[in-house]
């Protein structure tokens, strides 16, 4: 059973994400610790005893296709109204439209236990809040006034629609054609696929945000519109009209999220008995609608970032219980007659520690990535330094916490030993679930091409060293602490830190020779490496705020163990950064 994390939660966003600073600051408008407290227990609450316990409903029953309507699990639609009902949905939105105004970090907070109870669920609020905020940043007055308000109390739900089938990673290929209308607005032709929550009926219209190409458009990327197509259109009073030409052909069968409906949707085919061709308004710019869609890139792979460290929690949660209560053999030492619980053994220990470890690693680099976001909107003296910290975060943020997400939840399994493979215990599901993440919304390998060539080149590569003297400032902080509980961390990171400084010396000279193509070869090895970084460095600033809850020595605890036995992989890594790409190149006769 899911328990939230909440004080731990609201120590990483107060502590390492810097949020209690901007409060103290003001920067947070009225938000108050006691308000921040109330809001992160109350979404724990819902979290833990609402949506948590249909969570295995929804994976065993999963979204189906009868009659031509998506039908959810059992309970999920009632879910879903009361989650809204809650206010939830808009807690970042514009005030000007209903939302509340909220910093993104504590949006961030709560997403991650959605995800936490339910990943299939947690994925709905995900797409309509990147809907809310493309069409925030870009429709007209008129689209933000007819379709911004019921987005944000999430009476209305959204979706976002790239994919083609010849269109993933490459969403300049895709081929759905758009006419112009007379009216102003436009028609939509083709076929979208793998679209979250694509149809449903929980909700009660869908405002489709959909990448589509003109006729006399450019090639590539540069030819491509974002339009707006509402599942009903909507009258001027608001009321709902017709049924739109945009309908869910099928629904894929999954590895996991299986209460999440992942439509095929067409529009166009003129099988549905309704006007030909979806009805389409254009949002920004023609041929602007990747630029459009860019703006909210880094909110929405953050968002899946934390689905990875929500999967990562709930496993380590699932784990840390059974091998308390799970008995086998003996521990070293033992006195105490019979068999011993599991945690005992070291083994077992030591994976339940790296779980925590990556859990809590991955955490804090997404909540700092949610604070350089914040903070880019609203500390309007250092915006420049947040944009560029943002922007550097989200792939890391992105990549390392999905990845977590798998291998935390696959330890978890196997800590179950021969239970974890069943489906009873729900860590199969994790695993199941968690496997997505890694995938969409830009896939890690994508991730860590946009980290080594358009991230780590920022400012000609002085951001990067000016966080990199802003982590050496933690280790010589820990240094100077004398805590004995930090054994070797301060050595083990700087020595870490230097491997970042190296490798990404070595990806930036690399690409200032035009040796694209080895910098690439190192670029997820990178990208790991960054993360593992952070993550013990953000867990030793936990370490050293101490905020005298009680859990000072613990945080201190799981620190060193982070540094004294997942540090060391850095320097592994950064030899294949410098030394992989040779023999990749030269292995290639392999592949043939
Ligand atoms: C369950 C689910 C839900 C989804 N939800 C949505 C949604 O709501 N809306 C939406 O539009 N899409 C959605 N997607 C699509 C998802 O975003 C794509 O699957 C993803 O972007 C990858 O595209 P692809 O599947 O075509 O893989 P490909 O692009 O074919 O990639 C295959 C492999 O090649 C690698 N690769 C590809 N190009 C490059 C390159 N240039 N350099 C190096 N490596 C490369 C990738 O990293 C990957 O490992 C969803 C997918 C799934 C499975």
């Amino acid at each position: 059973m899911y328990k939230a994390p909440v004080e731990e939660i609201a120590f990483t966003l107060k502590y390492v994400a810097g949020m209690d600073r901007a409060m103290e600051e003001g920067i947070l408008g009225d938000l108050s610790a006691d308000v921040l407290d109330a809001i992160l227990s109350e979404a724990g609450r819902f979290a833990g005893d609402e949506m948590e316990p249909l969570a295995e409903n929804g994976d065993r029953q999963g979204a189906k296709l009868v009659d031509g309507k998506v039908v959810l699990p059992d309970g999920w639609e009632k879910l879903y109204r009361d989650w809204i009902a809650g206010g939830w949905n808009g807690l970042t939105a514009p005030e000007e439209f209903g939302g509340q105004g909220l910093p993104h970090m504590l949006n961030i907070a709560t997403l991650e236990m959605w995800n936490s109870a339910s990943m299939a669920f947690g994925l709905a609020p995900t797409l309509t809040m990147g809907a809310v905020e493309a069409l925030n940043a870009h429709g007209s007055d008129d689209l933000k006034k007819k379709y911004l308000a019921k987005l944000i109390s999430g009476e209305w739900s959204g979706t976002m629609n790239l994919t083609e089938p010849h269109a993933g990673s490459d969403v300049g290929a895709l081929r759905t054609r758009a006419e112009r209308r007379d009216d102003g607005t436009y028609r939509l032709f083709g076929q979208k696929i793998f679209i979250t929550w694509g149809d449903h009926e929980a909700a009660e219209n869908i405002i489709h945000l959909v990448l589509a190409r003109l006729p006399d458009a450019p090639a590539g990327t540069r030819g491509i519109s974002l339009f707006l197509v509402p599942k009903f259109l909507v009258n001027d009073d608001g009321s709902l009209g017709a049924r739109n030409d945009y309908f869910a052909h099928s629904l894929e069968h999954k590895l996991g999220i299986h209460g999440s409906p992942t439509c095929t949707m067409i529009c166009g085919d003129g099988k549905h008995g309704t006007e030909k061709g979806a009805i389409a308004w254009l949002v920004g710019e023609e041929n602007k609608g990747l630029a459009c869609m860019f703006t909210m890139m880094n909110n929405a792979r953050l968002a899946v970032g934390i689905q990875g460290v929500a999967i990562a929690e709930a496993a380590t949660q699932k784990a840390i219980a059974y091998a308390r209560e799970r008995t086998q053999g003996r521990a070293p030492g033992t006195t105490a007659a019979g068999m011993s619980p599991i945690i005992e053994h070291p083994d077992v220990a030591r994976t339940l520690l790296t779980m925590k470890a990556l859990t809590q690693g991955s955490r804090a680099i997404c909540y700092a990535c949610a604070e350089a976001i914040d903070m880019s909107h609203r500390d309007a003296q250092k915006a420049k330094y947040w944009q560029e910290r943002a922007a550097l975060l989200t792939p890391i943020a992105k990549s390392f916490s999905t990845d977590a997400g798998v291998d935390v939840a696959s330890l978890g399994i196997q800590v179950h030993g021969g239970m974890g493979f069943i489906e009873e215990t729900g860590a199969a599901r994790l695993l199941r679930d968690a496997r997505i993440a890694p995938i969409y919304e830009g896939t890690n390998g994508i991730q860590a091409i946009d980290l080594v060539t358009r991230k780590l080149i920022i400012a000609n590569g002085d951001h990067v060293r000016g966080f990199i003297a802003e982590l050496r400032e933690i280790a010589d902080a820990v240094a100077k602490s004398n805590l004995d509980g930090f054994g070797e961390t301060a050595p083990r990171l700087q020595a870490a830190i230097a491997d970042l400084e190296k490798t990404s010396e070595w990806l930036l000279a690399k690409q200032a020779e035009g040796a694209v193509a080895e910098a690439l070869a190192g670029a997820t090895p990178y990208q790991r490496l960054f993360g593992l970084v952070l993550t013990s460095s953000y867990l030793a600033k936990g370490g050293l705020a101490n905020a005298g809850d009680g859990e000072g020595g613990k945080r201190i605890a799981l620190c060193r163990f982070a540094a004294e036995n997942l540090l060391a992989e850095t320097a592994a890594l950064s030899d294949r950064v410098t030394s992989g790409a040779s023999s990749l190149e030269a292995a290639r006769v392999a592949l043939a």
